[in-house]
């Protein structure tokens, strides 16, 4: 029987799940908060006149930075959206700083996949083009479920704005956002659930966006030379985590002479200055990113900067012990016709019941876009399963 399917939340585990529950006949109808679909996989699009060169546009991806594939099944999603023109690999130079030192070239981590991939030409098109045929309700809240059995016996899910209106009706939920947001809405049909999900970890994260003239490293500054080329940097033990050149990536192009750079503070940096107004966490980062690069950053111009907190930007483990039947990629009620999925429980599902294809290192670095495509997709599967279309 066709289903009606209401999935709150478009990042990729809800575009996903929507698109698979999509494609198997059923109607589906997205709600989503923000203006735009993507959630982290996200990219703010600016334009800002220079002086030369009248308005020039530039792209910052200040969520998420490139993916990698291991799972077969995503990896062939993967070749089917680069030959789509949605995605493709980011050929880059990555290095590495450890605490005060120089920067060194990242040597590839054989647990790995080697690719690096990017959505093109923006982070979110991907999810664009998975959430095409479907009705999409953007800036569209949703503040609380009802549920109600009608004479017959049968569920039916409501879902309501801020202001108690009803937003949509339908058979079928699935709440497709981080654990936090996750548990306000399945409290009142699933406690236990809610209570997993109140607890879960996620890491936030101050990101930095600027546009600047072009660095100038000198030769003379040889502990910097490498910082010349380099497209992206991982620091540890350091009050920044990340450092790209945006405008490396793959159709990301940018005026000559000038850089767009996206620059991560550390789990722990974030966490001391979680408060700060957005303009003080925008100078106080570029302050690092300045002390940083030396002498040429601290002379370079900035035409444009802004900081974008992440209050979940990566989740952890649960603290505490999951049950065995919530150490699932997703967890769904099919009885009552609710869900929940989100890279939280990809990463969860992996790390509990790692498979050759997902080591132990490459799980020590919290969820991933991979782990959301895994759960949104798992999701889909186990409805359809439950009513015979497995
Ligand atoms: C700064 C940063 C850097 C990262 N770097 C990487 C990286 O380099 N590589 C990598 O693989 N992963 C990275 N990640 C993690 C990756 O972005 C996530 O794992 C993945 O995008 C999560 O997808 P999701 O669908 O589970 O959740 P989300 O993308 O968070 O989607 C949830 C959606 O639900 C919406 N929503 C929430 N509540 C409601 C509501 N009540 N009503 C309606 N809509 C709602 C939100 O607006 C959002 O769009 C990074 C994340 C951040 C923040």
């Amino acid at each position: 029987m066709r289903k009606k399917i209401i999935v709150i939340g478009a990042g990729l585990a809800g575009a996903v799940c929507a698109q698979t529950l999509h494609a198997a006949g059923h109607q589906v109808v997205v709600l989503e908060k923000a203006r735009g679909v993507g959630g982290r996989m996200s990219t703010r699009r600016i334009s800002t006149e220079l002086s030369g060169l009248g308005l020039v546009p530039v792209t910052f991806d200040h969520g998420a930075q490139y993916f990698r594939a291991r799972h077969p099944e995503f990896q062939r999603r993967v070749a089917l959206a680069q030959q789509q023109g949605l995605v493709a690999p980011w050929a880059a130079r990555h290095g590495k700083v450890e605490g005060a030192g120089n920067l060194e070239p990242l040597t590839p981590d054989n647990t790995e996949p080697a690719a690096r991939w990017v959505a093109v030409p923006d982070m979110p098109n991907w999810i664009r083009s998975l959430l095409n045929p479907m009705t999409v309700r953007v800036n569209t809240r949703a503040a609380a479920l009802t549920m109600e059995r009608s004479a017959a016996g049968e569920l039916s899910w409501t879902v309501q704005d801020e202001q108690g209106a009803t937003l949509e009706t339908a058979d079928a939920v699935v709440l497709a956002m981080p654990p936090a947001q996750a548990a306000v809405l399945c409290a009142p049909y699933q406690p236990t659930w809610a209570n997993h999900l109140t607890q879960w970890p996620m890491d936030p994260c101050w990101t930095w966006m600027a546009l600047t003239d072009e660095i100038k490293i000198a030769p003379s500054d040889i502990h910097r030379k490498g910082w010349a080329s380099v497209d992206s940097v991982q620091l540890l033990d350091h009050p920044l985590a990340w450092v790209a050149r945006n405008h490396h990536k793959p159709s990301r192009q940018l005026a000559k002479g000038k850089e767009a750079w996206v620059v991560q503070a550390s789990p722990a940096w974030t966490t001391a200055h979680l408060d700060l107004p957005a303009a003080e966490a925008a100078s106080a980062m570029q302050g690092l990113w300045r002390d940083l690069l030396g002498p040429a950053a601290r002379e370079v111009t900035v035409h444009y900067q802004a900081a974008h907190r992440w209050l979940y930007a990566r989740a952890g483990l649960p603290a505490a012990a999951l049950p065995a039947e919530l150490q699932q990629a997703a967890w769904v009620d099919e009885k009552l016709g609710l869900a929940c999925c989100g890279d939280y429980l990809g990463y969860a599902h992996l790390a509990l019941h790692a498979q050759p294809e997902a080591p132990p290192a490459a799980l020590a670095r919290g969820s991933r876009i991979e782990d959301a495509w895994w759960s949104g997709w798992q999701c889909a599967q186990q409805y359809l399963a439950a009513w015979g279309q497995a």
